[in-house]
């Protein structure tokens, strides 16, 4: 049985490029089986040792025995030429019959035929009755050569097929070369000048062939001249440029002069000296010697036994570099004649090309291979797209990132590298469009971060940068990945670590400020019975402890950032209020410092969609710098101006100002300028980093124009808010009328109490108050009649809202009247309303109840809000504060989250849950906690306010005394 080929679109022409290309189906050992038997190929000088090396190569590749038969006279017979692993029995004839040939003839190609009988005696000369391959042979002038494969085993696997085919291909390149060669000595009918183009065409083609493989092109080309010539030997030399002498590269005895294979010794041992030495002294004098000239008379002898009559030493030479020398030796009685010197001219400088060529290739792959080493050997993953968007470069580490072959890989095009990056890559969408706008810019480099999660879960910090040449040419792009992952895994545990530290930190300071706070009261002048030294000691511990905390706090701010926990609670604000806020905080320290803050707000300034607290505290920092860093008694200038969809807020001074060098600089962390000078000021060369952060977390940027000695304006924008209403809140320290039923010079009175701090809203019902704020004072207008004034003091007493309020009435001299409540002459002055307004907050004590387990901050909470005349009751744990939140309905609850038994949370939810209760303001306390959006989780349960411990003293009572609420009007994002 004759075995088909596995599938018709495989074909079966040797040299057909379509098998080539797939050639990476092929198993590593074949090639290394292809590979070796091509350089035999290469090195063969005759027919049948290229078909020896083909029978062996079959053996090897497909393990079959396996024959080679040409035609001799007549077509239909055939003998064996080659034979390889032949089973006993096995025929040293073949005869086809004409049915055959005719199908040879027609396929010139795999023969398959299973049913026809007449592929028996095929059968017959391998001796096997199992399946058949016979693959025709092209070569002339032989009609017919018929390769044939007995398969015990079954048919061939398709790479077996494959590796065969280019085996095969590469046996009959061998065999037309050497046809080509002997063709060209034997043909008497080529004209001199045609044989020297031939030969020297001969020449080039193999320098072109095998310009890889140095040592074959010199095998191959000598026996090219030694053939064209009708030379017995000969030897080509080449320069060493190390040794700076030549060696022996290729020694040859002609195939048409077998016999003599002794010619080979005068490359050999005892007369390889001379012969060098005859070689060295032609090259020294740049033109042909013959040896006849040699004065070694034991060479002489060695050569005229050997029958040489001449040995001609040629220089190779191209463009003027000495390559090495041709040596060639002349058997016949005759000298070598003029035109045989010729060729040998002719072919000699081809032969120098050749070998300047194959040097200059090697060098080539040399440094291609030493550069694709480094590359390799780099710790980093390296991509390389070409201009046409093909991978160019994958490194070894690129692969073992991956997980992909450097065939799946290579000259893939963007459309299939996407498919392999989608399984690979967190987010491919992210990836695949950050690559396409890359490409399309010729002069990008960016870096960015991907995630992937094949074949391993790893961050990687992607750097890309466009590849030019010499001539500034773009060469494609490339992408150097590096794995972050521990990186950031250190970075997380260094800042938790901080942050965890700093945490700690926080509440015994908590309790050591307040006590100093407490020791010194509010004006930090100490009680009476303190002495001078010790006042003076505790404001310096006190001032000491402050320090730690801005410092703590700044810390944290920058694990928050670093970790991407900072939480913007955005809200539509206003850049009046904002510019306010912060100039009235650093109010006291310009004084201090006798400067004084000015403020250039440009008329009609829309509001901005910013976090409150953030943005204000990267006001203060700015103005802080500014005045820290201004000398003698200047002023610091704020401005707010927009453009359209920014808000610009400009802190300017005319302090020292800062170097063009420093000003990129100084936004990263722990950057000071001069470190002696700021410490006279203190800092710690974080609040710029914080704030630029900040400023860029809210959609905004911050930079600096500054000269030294003329001081500096650090500008930072925030967005516009879209369109919403500005609604003024009251800030944290701006307490709140309500106006109900007041008509009379409203606007006089919100002016008024306007310019003593206050904010005032007008309400017209008491429904109206529970969209609103929790107010410190409700002004109500009694009606005339006094039992429907009588009904409105019943509904205010007993209503959920306003019964914890302090309430200040305006009535007529006979309206009802309740102890407790205050009540003035409807036609009072506004100043009178003022002041009585005032009175009734002032005299209200307001009830706190302090919930913390902590049994060294409590005691000093409670004293400070004591001291503020509020009423206070403390407990150590969440349940008893509901009970006592329940019966003694405290206006305001400062809650400790972190507590044994139920926590802070937890209570916060049971407040706000029961409709008795709800209406209770909470503001909770907290060591900063890292772990959890625990902010923007009390805000959702309802709190009212949140404290982070440390607590000033002057925040903790505004924040009582105003908390601000949460309402449909705050923004979250
Ligand atoms: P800190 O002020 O706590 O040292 P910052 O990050 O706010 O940290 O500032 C970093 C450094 O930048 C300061 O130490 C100072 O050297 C310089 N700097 C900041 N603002 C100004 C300013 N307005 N004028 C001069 N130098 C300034």
């Amino acid at each position: 049985m004759i075995i088909p080929p596995r599938s018709p679109s495989e074909g079966c022409g040797g040299g057909d490029p379509e098998w080539v290309a797939s050639l990476d189906i092929l198993e590593s050992a074949a090639l290394r089986t292809l590979y070796a038997a091509s350089r035999q190929f290469a090195c063969a000088t005759n027919r049948n040792e290229i078909l020896d090396l083909l029978v062996k190569g079959v053996c090897a590749l497909t393990a079959t025995p396996n024959a080679l038969f040409t035609s001799t006279a007549t077509a239909e017979r055939l003998l064996r030429v080659a034979g390889c692993q032949l089973p006993e029995g096995a025929r040293e004839e073949l005869h086809l019959s004409p049915q055959v040939l005719a199908m040879l003839d027609m396929r010139g190609a795999l023969v398959q035929g299973e049913s026809a009988p007449e592929w028996a005696n095929v059968a017959t000369s391998m001796n096997t009755h199992g399946p058949l391959l016979v693959l025709p042979i092209p070569m002339p002038p032989q009609p017919h050569a018929l390769l044939i494969l007995a398969l015990p085993n079954g048919p061939l696997a398709p790479h077996q097929h494959l590796a065969l085919i280019n085996l095969v291909s590469d046996a009959v390149r061998a065999l037309d070369r050497i046809a080509r060669a002997e063709a060209i000595w034997h043909d008497a009918s080529l004209s001199h000048s045609n044989r020297i183009l031939a030969a020297v065409n001969a020449v080039t083609d193999i320098g072109l062939l095998y310009s890889n493989v140095i040592d074959q092109m010199l095998n191959a080309i000598l026996n090219q001249i030694l053939n064209a010539l009708n030379l017995a030997a000969g030897a080509i030399l080449i320069y060493n440029d190390e040794s700076e002498d030549l060696e022996v590269a290729s020694a040859l005895v002609s195939s048409h002069h077998g016999q003599q294979s002794d010619l080979i010794s005068l490359w050999q041992a005892a007369f390889l000296p001379t012969s060098i030495a005859e070689a060295r002294k032609a090259a020294n004098q740049g033109q042909v010697l013959a040896s006849s000239s040699s004065e070694d008379q034991f060479f002489l002898s060695h050569l005229h036994s050997l029958g040489v009559t001449q040995l001609i030493s040629v220089p190779l030479l191209a463009g003027g570099w000495l390559t090495g020398v041709l040596q060639v030796v002349v058997c016949d009685a005759n000298p070598i004649n003029q035109y045989q010197s010729q060729i040998l001219h002719i072919l000699a400088r081809q032969t120098a090309v050749a070998i300047e060529n194959a040097r200059l290739f090697a060098q080539t792959r040399n440094d291609q291979e030493r550069t694709s080493a480094v590359v390799d050997a780099t710790n980093d993953a390296i991509l390389m797209l070409d201009e046409r968007r093909r991978v160019m470069i994958i490194n070894r580490r690129a692969r073992f990132f991956f997980g992909i072959s450097e065939r799946e890989l290579q000259e893939k095009d963007l459309e299939q590298l996407s498919i392999i990056f989608n399984r690979i890559f967190e987010d491919p969408p992210r990836f695949h469009g950050w690559l396409r706008q890359l490409l399309r810019s010729p002069t990008e480099r960016v870096v960015a971060e991907f995630r992937i999660i094949r074949p391993e879960a790893r961050l990687l910090q992607c750097f890309s940068a466009p590849v030019m040449d010499l001539h500034d040419r773009y060469l494609g792009r490339i992408l150097v990945f590096r794995d972050i992952t521990r990186e950031r895994e250190v970075e997380r545990m260094k800042s938790e670590f901080v942050s965890n530290v700093s945490h700690e930190l926080r509440t015994p300071l908590t309790s050591i400020q307040g006590t100093l706070q407490l020791v010194l009261g509010p004006k930090r002048s100490g009680s009476e019975g303190l002495p001078q030294r010790a006042r003076d000691l505790l404001n310096v511990s006190l001032s000491n402890t402050e320090r730690l905390i801005r410092l703590i706090n700044d810390i944290l701010d920058v694990a928050k950032i670093e970790q991407g926990r900072i939480e913007l609670r955005r809200e539509t604000l206003s850049v009046e209020d904002l510019c306010r806020a912060a100039v009235a905080e650093m109010h006291a320290f310009a004084n201090h410092r006798g400067m004084s803050i000015d403020m250039d707000l440009q008329p009609g300034l829309p509001s901005v969609l910013a976090d409150r607290d953030r943005s204000t505290q990267i006001l203060i920092n700015l103005l802080s710098n500014a005045i820290k860093f201004s000398v003698g008694s200047q002023s610091v200038l704020l401005s707010a101006r927009t453009d359209g969809s920014m808000v610009y807020f400009s802190v300017r001074d005319w302090g020292r100002g800062i170097d063009l060098e420093n000003q990129e600089r100084i936004f990263q962390k722990f950057v000071q300028i001069d470190s002696s000078a700021t410490r006279d000021v203190g800092g710690t060369g974080l609040g710029l980093s914080i704030s630029k952060a900040l400023v860029e977390e809210q959609g905004g940027r911050i930079w600096l124009e500054s000269e030294l000695g003329r001081g500096s304006t650090f500008t930072f924008t925030l967005p516009v808010a879209p369109g919403l209403p500005t609604r003024t809140e009251p800030s944290g320290n701006q307490p709140l009328a309500l106006l109900l039923g007041f008509t009379n010079d409203t606007a006089r009175l919100c002016a008024q109490f306007n310019s003593v701090g206050w904010q005032v809203r007008e309400v017209d019902d008491l429904s109206g108050l529970v969209d609103l704020p929790t107010a410190h004072v409700l002004i109500a207008v009694l009606p005339h009649d006094p039992s429907a004034a009588q009904a409105l003091l019943d509904h205010l007493s007993s209503n959920e809202i306003s019964r914890g309020m302090p309430l200040l009435t305006l009535g007529q001299p006979h309206s009802p009247t309740r102890p407790g409540i205050k009540m003035i002459a409807s036609d009072a002055s506004v100043d009178q309303i003022i002041q009585a307004a005032l009175s009734v907050v002032a005299t209200r004590q307001l009830h706190v109840l302090v919930v913390d387990d902590d049994r060294y901050v409590r005691p000093v909470l409670v004293r400070l809000l004591q001291r503020h005349g509020f009423r206070v009751t403390n407990v150590a744990d969440g349940l008893t504060a509901l009970t006592i939140i329940e019966q003694a309905r405290p206006d305001v609850v400062l809650l400790d989250v972190k507590m044994p038994g139920i926590d802070g949370t937890e209570v916060l939810r049971r407040i706000k849950e029961n409709p008795l209760t709800a209406m209770t303001r909470v503001i909770i306390l907290t060591a900063n906690d890292l772990g959890e959006s625990l902010q923007s989780q009390v805000l959702r349960l309802g709190a009212d306010g949140y404290l982070e411990k440390p607590i000033t003293y002057e925040r903790l009572i505004s924040m009582v005394m105003s908390p601000r609420m949460q309402d449909e009007n705050h923004h979250e994002l």
